[in-house]
């Protein structure tokens, strides 16, 4: 057991109580220790344990200064935390990527931790092919780095043979400075063109967004297949074209991918390049705004808007929805009758029934009447943890406009 005992104030051990795994620095009165009772101020990624004021266990977690939630809770056991615990946590990730036959010769690109959906607040890890791809979006995991290690290739094995670690960009900023990315093992050459449903993809997560690429949308880019065929499809915030190839393949007209990066440009023209087919395929490097208005869109059958997180944090909120209702008005008005359009928010503050006010206004604004066609989310690899409605943060809504 660690040797550090945070107590919260009363009333504050309802929230552990129900299995939710964030404490708020608010909720603290104070740490001791443990052997001599002694107070103390615990270090950044401290592991401590939670106990109630009526000095209840609470749980155990990674202690953070500085930051709302101060306690980021890893097991609501009485355990101790050592290789032993990474292991059996690790392994049960990855168990249940089998148990959800996420990994078929058809694809090798999927989630192996989640988060708080796999109990490991704090913890990413993607998996392409034989390299994973560890980001830690906090100190406590930073410092367990080690572990995860050795635990990903106990339970792994031969499957895995690099592992890149990639946290100077989600760590918080004073902290990261002394954190360089790179990789922890290296036995063979990395797999650079990873597979999604038969799709290639080359993952860039050197210099790539997140971990090289948005594993989260798979299931959907597959719907999207389904109705692409003969298609003219715009695909917006199109980032390394993860639903352009799937258009393609499904044998699309013509796809036109718009980013307003240009790095992305380049990842989608080669990810294009790498799938072979009859549509047309144009990039664009833009402004989604700017290029909704420039252009005549009632040339597309199929719109995708799948925008970056406008709200990061609750108090943006308001401003968040008001940029999906204009981002979706202004496309609904242009789109055709007989048209659909995937919208989506990837906002954690965001909840679906929100979002679908959201767009019933961007509609009603853009004077178009819409049926429903798929609510989707985040696929299974994905998991949402039940008690941390937090995790559920990818929404989804496909729309056919009359
Ligand atoms: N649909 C993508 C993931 C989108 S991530 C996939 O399936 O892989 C969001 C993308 O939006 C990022 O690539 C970012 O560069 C881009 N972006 C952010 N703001 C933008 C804007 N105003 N116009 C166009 N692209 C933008």
């Amino acid at each position: 057991m660690s040797d550090l005992k945070t107590i919260l104030s009363s009333g504050k051990e309802a929230s552990p109580q129900r299995f939710h795994p964030w404490i708020f620095s608010g909720a603290i009165t104070k740490t001791r220790r443990h052997s001599d009772n002694k107070e103390v101020e615990p270090e950044d990624g401290d592991v401590v344990t939670v106990y109630s004021n009526k000095d209840e266990y609470l749980g155990t977690g990674h202690y953070q200064n500085n930051s709302s939630i101060a306690i980021r809770i890893i097991t609501f056991e009485e355990e101790k935390i050592d290789q032993n615990f990474w292991n059996k946590r690790i392994q049960n990730a990855y168990d249940y990527r089998k148990l959800i036959n996420v990994i078929t010769p058809e694809t090798n690109i999927y989630r192996l931790v989640h988060a708080e959906g796999d109990r490991l607040p704090g913890l990413i890890i993607d998996v392409y092919g034989n390299t994973a791809v560890i980001q830690a979006h906090s100190i406590g995991m930073y410092l367990a780095l080690e572990n995860i290690k050795v635990a990903l290739k106990n339970a792994m094995g031969d499957a895995l043979q690099v592992i890149f670690h990639k946290s100077k960009e989600t760590l918080p900023k004073d902290y990261a400075q002394k954190v360089e990315n790179g990789y922890l093992l290296k036995e063979a050459e990395p797999t650079k063109t990873a597979l999604e449903y038969g799709n290639s993809f080359n993952i860039s997560w050197e210099d790539g967004q997140k971990t090289g690429f948005f594993v989260d949308q798979r299931e959907n880019r597959n719907l999207l297949a389904k109705y692409s065929k003969g298609k003219n499809v715009l695909n917006t915030f199109c980032y390394s074209g993860g639903f352009s190839v799937y258009a393609l393949k499904a044998g699309a007209n013509l796809v036109h991918s718009v980013d307003s990066s240009a790095k992305a440009m380049d990842l989608v023209n080669t990810n294009v390049a790498l799938n072979p087919c009859e549509g047309k395929h144009e990039s664009f490097t833009a402004d989604t705004f700017d290029f909704l208005e420039k252009n005549d869109c009632s040339i597309y059958d199929v719109v995708i808007l799948d925008p970056p997180a406008f709200a990061k944090h609750h108090n943006v909120k308001h401003n968040a929805v008001q940029g999906y209702k204009r981002l979706n008005m202004t496309t609904l008005k242009q789109m055709k009758s007989g048209s659909i359009l995937f919208t989506f928010s990837c906002s954690q503050a965001i909840d679906m029934p929100l979002f679908y006010g959201t767009i019933l206004s961007a509609a009603i604004l853009a004077g178009k009447k819409v049926r429903v066609m798929h609510q989707l989310s985040q696929p299974a690899d994905h998991p949402i943890n039940l008690f941390h409605q937090e995790s559920s943060y990818l929404k989804g809504l496909v729309l056919e406009v009359e």
